[in-house]
């Protein structure tokens, strides 16, 4: 499986994922333009479209890429099929439901906290983790409550250390600058944000980096490691996951 990142409206990515016989899947879209112009590049037949949530800007696209591409899946999770809140939904989906495609079974996790009706993909490797965890961060808490929302990013902390993240935002650079502020001093993050800052002088994604290198860097996957419990502490947290989790995000909205 190939895996195509599109960039979209200002920050966006959106994602072809192609099989041998060039048929895709993308993710995410958007907006149609950028999608169908890497479909029309890669020379790829279009069969369906997976989103991780409802927000205008990963669905925006759908409307008229089903328009153009006839009958296509459209796939997310069965809270926003039930709120009818994506648009040409034909299946709702819940964690442990079977899909597949280019020979690999895909895992649905529900990741709820960003909105409820939040659900990753993984396949072959990947996790696309839409707006819940981000390279170097999180989403914001818009629809549940800071303890739901790490339960859920303590779901993805558990993939394999080699899974690579493809999520919503190019926020990398931004999230390095904060998680810095959280544990200062952090060799790790220094690295990190230097990596970052080639790739992107470079005009390219920082997606497809490692979970492994997110467990050193990320504060949002980091609610036992004791610089960030100290942080968080001094931010009025108490001794659980949930409230240490809750004041770092609360900092970071505020950052
Ligand atoms: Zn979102």
């Amino acid at each position: 499986m190939r895996i195509v990142t599109i960039p979209c409206l200002s920050d966006n990515y959106a994602y072809l994922l192609i099989d041998d016989a060039d048929r895709a899947v993308v993710v995410d879209p958007s907006e149609a333009p950028p999608v169908e112009a890497a479909i029309e590049r890669e020379g790829v037949t279009l069969s369906a479209i997976w989103l991780t949530h409802h927000h205008w800007d990963h669905v925006g696209g759908i409307e008229a890429l089903c328009d153009a591409h006839g009958e296509l899946e459209v796939l997310g999770s069965a809270y926003d099929l039930d709120k009818g809140r994506i648009p040409r939904q034909t299946r709702g989906l819940r964690e442990g439901d079977g899909l597949s495609f280019a020979g690999h079974d895909v895992s649905l996790l529900e990741i709820p906290g960003h909105t409820l009706g939040a659900i990753a993909y993984i396949i072959d490797g990947c996790v696309f983790s839409g707006d819940t965890l981000f390279i170097a961060g999180c989403g914001r808490v818009f629809e549940g409550d800071m303890p739901m929302m790490q339960r859920s990013l303590a779901k993805l902390r558990e993939l394999p250390g080699e899974t690579r993240i493809y999520c919503g935002h190019e926020y990398t650079q931004g999230n390095l600058k904060f998680a810095a502020a959280i544990e200062p001093g952090s060799a790790a993050i220094e690295a990190r944000a230097k990596w970052a800052a080639s790739v992107r002088d470079q005009g390219e994604p920082t997606m497809g980096a490692k979970l492994a290198d997110e467990l050193d860097t990320n504060p949002f996957l980091r609610w036992d490691a004791p610089e960030v419990i100290e942080s968080a502490k001094e931010r009025g947290a108490s001794d659980d996951a949930g409230s240490i989790f809750g004041a770092i995000r609360t900092a970071k909205d505020k950052f």
